[in-house]
């Protein structure tokens, strides 16, 4: 088989519309989107994007809930590490 496009991949069905740098950086968003993501669970590589921040992985049918585009952004990681140390916090003062 011969490669349709060299290189607009899945944004080719857009044609000439939108300007080629905004093309460039949604391929890269859409590529990772709908490749298969490392699972927290099982640690094999069958996370898939189910809908918009909902991953699945096809293994162990963990469904959790992260980014849009990609499974873990950076500020979801920041939230996770607030929630726990918040949950911590009052761990420790229920304990008092
Ligand atoms: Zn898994």
């Amino acid at each position: 088989m011969t490669r349709k496009t060299k290189k607009v991949g899945s944004t080719g069905r857009f044609g000439p519309r939108y300007g080629s740098q905004l093309k460039k950086r949604f391929l890269k968003v859409e590529n990772s989107m709908r490749a298969t993501h490392k699972c927290p669970n099982c640690a094999s590589p069958k996370v898939r994007r189910k809908s918009v921040g909902i991953w699945q992985c096809k293994k162990c049918y963990l469904s959790f809930a992260g980014g849009a585009w990609i499974p873990v952004t950076p500020s979801g990681r920041t939230a996770a590490r607030t929630t726990l140390s918040l949950e911590e916090q009052r761990l420790e003062k229920s304990r008092k």
